[in-house]
Order: structure tokens, then C-alpha cells, then sequence
């Protein structure tokens, strides 16, 4: 069935014309769009059940309420390491059940979409897949949250059309999650476009999320740029965190301590009081 979008520009679903009020989504104890502050950590793979672990209890420490790591890993060269595919999906349900966190982790591909639904609580659609039409319509017949990370050359408007394909599927439950753009900037791996969240949050009543870590590409970049992305009303932040950064199959560089992360926690709930932000989530 064709949706007709007369009246409301290119999209129509994700418009905040369509639907003033926030898109607020449930998991657990968590209801994200709302004034609480969400932090997703963990580390950008799965590596082994150790090294999940001893992150998994120390970003719960900290107040993180989701846990994250990569199953199937996006690489840029064929010869990076892959991921532990369905070994991580089982290392991340113990995770979860062990400490209580729900657990995101990203799908690329159709065939794998059942099976990784079938073991976490929010599914990641990645930069390098945001305009992959037949995943976006396989994961709106979901009823998961979906986290759909910006597309590395995409628009606000090519970002928002691919959401409005999960919309449309019947999936309401979308996270808009902004994590760098290409530009002709090198120092950084990506160009962290704050502009993104408030734009989108007048746009859209989608909840918004930022990832320093891939927006920035440097570890000593990810605590200024989350204090941004909360300042600048985000509904919270996607952050790599490793036991060991130096000795990561994967982002090491931009990967915080476990230390590192604690201090950062500690700054942005500071923060969030000010600005009347709930953090920590209880
Ligand atoms: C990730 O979150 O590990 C990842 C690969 O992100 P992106 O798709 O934004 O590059
Ligand atoms: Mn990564």
C-alpha cells in the first residue's frame, strides 16, 4: 500500500507534523525520548566472553543502562577481524542475564535478522547499511527498537527517509543515532555534526543518540564530544569502552579505559542535573 505524503514533504511517519508528541520507547526500567540521559557502552566486538564481561559489570558500575558490542563486525578490509557471530549473540545474552543490562548489537545482513532478534533487546542498523532497503524492511516487521545509525555521506533527509521505511513497515520504535559524516577533515575519522540532534528534534519526534566514538575516531575526543551531544539535547550516547584499548581486534584508538569511562560518567551526571536531565536511571 502506498502512503500518500501530500502535505508533509518527503516523509510523512518520522514528521513531527505527522506526530508532535516525543516518540518515547520502553525497555526494561529505561523509557528513552523521555528527560532521562541514556548511555549504551561496551566494547565495539565481542571478543571473548572475559573481556565482555569485566565490561559489561564495570559500564553497569558507572550507570551505563545499556550494553553494547558487535557480533558481526563492518569493516572497512575483508581481512579485519569479522566478529564472533552467533558465539557473540550467546556471549551477549549472558551478559545480560548475569548483570541486568539489555544488550544492542548491530545485524547486517536479511538472513541474520531473526536470529540476532532472537538475543538482544535493541538491534543496530549501521552507518555502512542505513540506505540497505531490504534490511530496513525486514527489522520494521520487528517489534524491537531499532538504532539506526547515520549513513557516512547521508543527509538529514536521506537519514530520515531510510527511518521512514522501518515506519512505514510498522515499526515505530527508532533511534536516530548520529556518528560522524565524511568531510575533507583527516585528523578526525569522521566529522561529529552536532547540528544533526536539535535539527532533528525539530523535524522529527524520533529520540536522537549520539556515538562520539565513531564520530571522532579519538578516545581523547569521546568525554568533550558526549558532553555535547548532551548539551545539545540528545537523548543519549553510544560509547566504546575496553579493558585493554591498546590490545582491541577492533577501534582500539578510539575505545575509552574502563577509567576513563567511570571519570566520564561521573562529569556527565553532573551535567545532566543542571540541565535537568535524569541520570542515573534507577
Ligand atoms: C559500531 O557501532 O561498531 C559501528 C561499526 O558503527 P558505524 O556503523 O557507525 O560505523
Ligand atoms: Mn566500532
Amino acid at each position: 500500500m502506498e502512503t500518500d505524503t501530500s502535505g508533509f514533504g518527503p516523509y510523512k511517519l518520522v514528521s513531527r507534523e505527522y506526530k508532535p508528541e516525543d516518540t518515547l520507547i520502553s525497555v526494561g526500567k529505561s523509557i528513552i525520548g523521555s528527560p532521562q540521559f541514556h548511555v549504551i557502552a561496551g566494547p565495539c566486538a565481542v571478543e571473548s566472553r572475559a573481556q565482555l564481561l569485566e565490561t559489561a559489570w564495570a559500564v553497569k558500575e558507572a550507570g551505563a543502562t545499556f550494553l553494547r558490542g558487535g557480533a558481526f563486525k563492518p569493516r572497512s578490509s575483508p581481512y579485519s577481524f569479522q566478529g564472533l557471530g552467533e558465539e557473540g549473540l550467546k556471549l551477549l545474552a549472558e551478559a545480560r542475564e548475569e548483570t541486568g543490562l539489555p544488550v544492542v548489537t548491530e545485524v547486517m545482513d536479511v538472513r541474520d535478522v531473526e536470529l540476532v532478534a532472537s538475543y538482544v533487546d535493541i538491534i543496530q542498523i549501521g552507518a555502512r547499511n542505513m540506505q540497505n532497503y531490504f534490511l530496513l524492511k525486514e527489522v520494521s516487521r520487528l517489534e524491537k527498537p531499532i538504532i539506526l545509525k547515520r549513513g557516512q555521506s547521508a543527509t538529514l533527509e536521506e537519514w530520515l527517509l531510510a527511518a521512514e521505511y522501518v515506519l512505514d513497515g510498522g515499526n515505530w520504535q527508532v533511534i536516530l543515532c548520529e556518528r560522524g559524516i565524511r568531510t575533507f577533515e583527516k585528523y578526525t575519522r569522521n566529522t561529529l555534526d552536532l547540528n544533526a540532534v536539535p535539527a532533528l528534534k525539530n523535524i522529527s519526534h524520533l529520540p536522537v543518540f549520539v556515538d562520539p566514538s565513531h564520530g571522532t575516531g579519538r578516545w581523547e575526543l569521546v568525554t568533550p564530544m558526549a558532553k555535547a551531544a548532551l548539551a545539545a539535547g540528545a537523548d543519549g550516547i553510544i560509547v566504546e569502552v575496553h579493558p585493554c584499548p591498546v590490545k582491541a581486534f577492533s577501534d582500539g584508538e578510539q575505545s575509552l579505559t574502563i577509567k576513563k569511562f567511570g571519570k566520564m560518567m561521573t562529569e556527565l551526571k553532573k551535567m545532566a542535573k543542571v540541565l535537568d536531565r535524569v541520570m542515573p536511571i534507577e
